[in-house]
């Protein structure tokens, strides 16, 4: 039911461009044509599930029910140069309009900007120096990290041996879903584990067990020994959309220099024995070391029994972030407590890098295991 406003006669000066401006946009929004708001008030959107529904129509929103096509046409006739104000005052009466009626608006912008994305997209039309990324160069001397300018984004500015980070096109953790994978027979990957001791290291990171005793894996012909093994939190791989609490990887390599990475999932559950000798001897301060007793650490203890996986080539997912790595990523997830959860992210709240471009990437799920695939 469009409706024109109707054309006051009036002795006054045309209208100046300003009001001209304000008025096609107003129609232009449909805000014209808008019925009055519903009596029911407006369903209040799930946080964080799926994306905000586009941005509500203005005059829905509860409390803009006064009539505003009287107030267009208040402020087109009358020379009160703050009615040009109303654009405004619609645009505020909107972004409250997601909320429950009644609640109190958030506190916290970001908060708030986050729920609801429609919202953003006014928010930084009209203050773009609050939400412009700054531009200043990283300095040299800036270490990679997970935030900030030293953050996953930053890593290939910091020196020019991460420039792999962003120009390579093959790059660690990515996000697997079922429904893109290759699936097929793949052989087992036969594991050789043995009782070894090693050292704990903070190396700033992450946690990561550097370990001396005779371990392998073998896959597609090849026997990559086992050099170390960290942690990560959140984990870094998504998979079919999940995000599990952690992750553990164990970074092997081979004699002709070739690096595989077998990916524990981590899911809270039962406390996890090796994790808990791992963190019986955790050294709290960067750089700080503590050596194992002999024969402590038994890798197989952490290995679940499905041991079905995902195959990929991919990077490592730190500087220099080296690409040409083979990642095989166990589909069953080990568990770890929520007490052995909390001091890992005491010390690391968030050391994941972002999922990365699959490129046409395939990935495979080894959907069959020939026996004696466990060790
Ligand atoms: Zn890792």
């Amino acid at each position: 039911m469009a409706r024109t406003l109707p054309m006051t006669k009036s002795s006054r000066p045309p209208l100046p461009t300003a009001r001209l401006a304000l008025l096609t946009f107003l129609l232009a929004s449909g805000v014209h044509a808008q019925e009055p708001a519903p009596a029911t008030p407006l369903p209040v959107p799930e946080p964080a599930a799926t994306p905000a529904p586009a941005a509500t129509p203005p005059a829905r929103v509860e409390g803009t029910r006064i009539d505003i096509e009287s107030q267009l046409r208040d402020a087109m006739n009358s020379g009160d140069p703050t009615k040009k104000k109303l654009n405004l005052l619609i645009d505020r009466k909107s972004a409250a309009g997601g909320l429950a009626p009644g609640s109190a608006p958030p506190l916290n912008p970001v908060d708030h900007l986050q729920r609801e994305p429609g919202l953003v997209i006014r928010q930084q039309r009209n203050a773009p120096a609050a939400t412009a990324k700054p531009a200043a160069p990283v300095s040299k001397n800036t270490p990679w990290g997970y935030e900030g300018e030293g953050g996953p984004g930053q890593w290939a500015r910091l020196k020019p041996e991460f420039s792999t980070c962003a120009k390579g096109q093959r790059q660690s953790p990515i996000a697997i879903d079922d429904a893109d994978t290759l699936k097929g027979p793949a052989e087992a990957i036969a594991f050789n584990y043995t009782p070894s001791s090693g050292t704990v290291v903070n190396n700033g990171h992450t946690i990561e067990v550097q370990l001396s005793g005779d371990n392998s894996l073998t896959v597609r012909g090849q026997t990559y020994r086992l050099q170390q093994f960290h942690f990560h939190h959140p984990a870094e791989e998504r998979i079919n959309s999940r995000v599990y609490p952690m992750v553990a990887h164990f970074v092997h390599r081979s004699d002709t220099g070739q690096l595989a990475v077998l990916a524990v999932l981590l899911e809270e559950g039962p406390s996890n024995p090796l994790i808990q000798k791992v963190w019986t001897h955790m050294p709290l301060d960067v750089k700080d070391h503590v050596p194992l007793p002999a024969d402590l650490i038994h890798v197989g203890e952490i290995l679940p029994r499905d041991q079905r996986y995902y195959q990929y080539m991919g990077s490592l997912t730190t500087p220099p972030c080296t690409e040409g790595v083979l990642w095989l990523i166990l589909k069953q997830p080990a568990s770890i407590s929520a007490e052995q959860l909390r001091l890992f992210s005491q010390l690391y709240p968030n050391n994941a890098r972002p999922v990365q471009s699959l490129n046409g990437r395939p990935v495979r799920d080894a959907l069959l295991i020939a026996p004696g695939g466990r060790p």
